[in-house]
């Protein structure tokens, strides 16, 4: 029996992670949900998978959920704010912490998982975005084991030698590692209407369900921008070793290349509770509540390069990659208040690689590696992108 917590159990993958919990109650139990502003669902969670602790991060949401907790006979303690975050993803009763926060807030919570030797499940890629050394070099002193969930990055994981090890790509064979991605709902509309793109068409993904800000960045492609820099931190890799392909169907998930010609591809239908139940029963298997591929209808798999005047947020993230972790810091952080402008309807679609691209540019390159100088970058960014935007309105 395996005893979880679910950082962000309210967003798209907090709910799938419960989907595929509630499966197998034999294997599985919750000792905490935490969540933001959704305050009944997250009672409700709390309840059916009778969690022992529900963190509110935000506490001026602390009255709020305790009345709602009576009012629905949620039996589990109400805790809420930074610490409790910190405790429940790091608590010794805890053997496995499912990161699923969006976003830089994510990175305190996950990394005290992380420091406290924890089987931590990273959807939060955000978090290794910011911190990258930082965050591989506490997993390797704390014994963690990550386990990727992220789509692309499961499937990697899947597809890598058994014995592999972080950073032998070499030695083990590898070529290259092969990252695709869908291109999004815009890959085939003109280029002249990008600035007229609304909310409503950039949170429609044609393959994933997933939440709105992952969804956005699926659309500029700044995801696969990130998904890029995941991969060279979860798998020690340059970036010379990471191609990116586009694969409008989704059907397979990435892929590795081995220097003999060999590719070992996963693949599966988009369903986020596939990676979420490899990552919950590694390294066995266990039901995910997921359709089997038919191989019958899945009709023509096709392939392309990604077309950089298209996408300039994925160009963005590949040279941050190359310039170092302040740079990908500021980019993820210029990024995560370019999407919430955007999402508001303050700021045309085009203005967030705008904004992004202008930040790095406004910023002076320096080098980090404390957690403190990783948060003043972070700071700085947000504050120039959101002088940017006031600019642009
Ligand atoms: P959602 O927006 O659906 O959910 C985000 C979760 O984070 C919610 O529980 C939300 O709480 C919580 N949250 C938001 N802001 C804060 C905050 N300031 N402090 C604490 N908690 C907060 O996101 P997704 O589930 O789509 O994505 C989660 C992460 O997983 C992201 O990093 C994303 O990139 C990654 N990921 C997602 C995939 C997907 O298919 N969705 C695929 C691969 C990776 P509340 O809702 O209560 O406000």
């Amino acid at each position: 029996m395996q005893t979880i917590t679910i950082l962000g159990a309210t967003g798209s993958i907090g709910c799938s992670t419960l989907d595929v919990i509630a499966r197998h109650p034999d294997k599985y139990r919750v000792f905490a949900v935490t969540g933001n502003t959704q305050l009944e669902r997250l009672m409700s969670q709390a309840k059916a998978c009778s969690a022992r602790y529900v963190v509110v991060a935000d506490e001026n949401h602390y009255v709020r959920a305790q009345e709602l907790a009576s009012a629905m006979n949620v039996p589990a303690q109400i805790l809420c704010g930074a610490q409790a975050l910190d405790h429940v993803a790091s608590a010794p009763e805890v053997d496995a912490v499912m990161a699923a926060i969006v976003g830089a807030a994510g990175l305190l919570p996950t990394l005290a998982a992380v420091k406290a030797g924890k089987r931590v499940m990273l959807a939060n890629k955000e978090a290794l975005v910011m911190s990258g050394a930082l965050f591989m070099d506490a997993a390797r002193q704390c014994n963690a084991t990550i386990l990727p969930i992220d789509s692309e990055h499961n499937a990697i994981f899947q597809c890598l030698p058994a014995d592999f090890k972080y950073g032998s790509l070499e030695q083990s064979g590898i070529s290259s590692i092969l990252l695709t991605g869908s291109g999004g709902p815009f890959r085939e509309r003109p280029l002249e209407s990008f600035a007229d793109i609304s909310v409503e068409e950039a949170c429609c993904h044609p393959n994933w369900s997933m939440g709105r800000k992952i969804t956005v960045d699926s659309a500029t492609m700044m995801n696969k921008g990130l998904e890029f820099i995941e991969a060279c931190w979860l798998f020690g890799t340059s970036a010379d070793q990471v191609k990116v392909v586009i694969h409008p169907q989704s059907t397979i998930h990435s892929m590795v290349q081995y220097v003999d010609g060999s590719v070992i591809a996963q693949m599966g239908n988009p369903d986020m509770r596939t990676p979420i139940a490899y990552g919950l029963a590694y390294p066995e298997r266990v039901d995910a509540g997921v359709e089997a591929l038919d191989f019958m209808t899945v009709g023509s798999l096709t392939f392309d390069q990604p077309c950089h005047d298209r996408y300039p947020n994925l160009q963005l993230a590949i040279d941050a990659c190359r310039d170092g972790q302040a740079a990908t810091t500021r980019l993820n952080a210029a990024n995560e208040v370019a999407v919430a402008a955007f999402l508001n309807k303050e700021i045309a679609f085009t203005d967030i690689a705008r904004v992004n691209s202008e930040t790095l540019n406004q910023l002076e390159p320096i080098t980090v590696s404390t957690l403190q100088q990783i948060l003043e970058q972070d700071t700085l960014a947000r504050d120039k992108a959101s002088a940017l935007i006031r600019g642009l309105r």
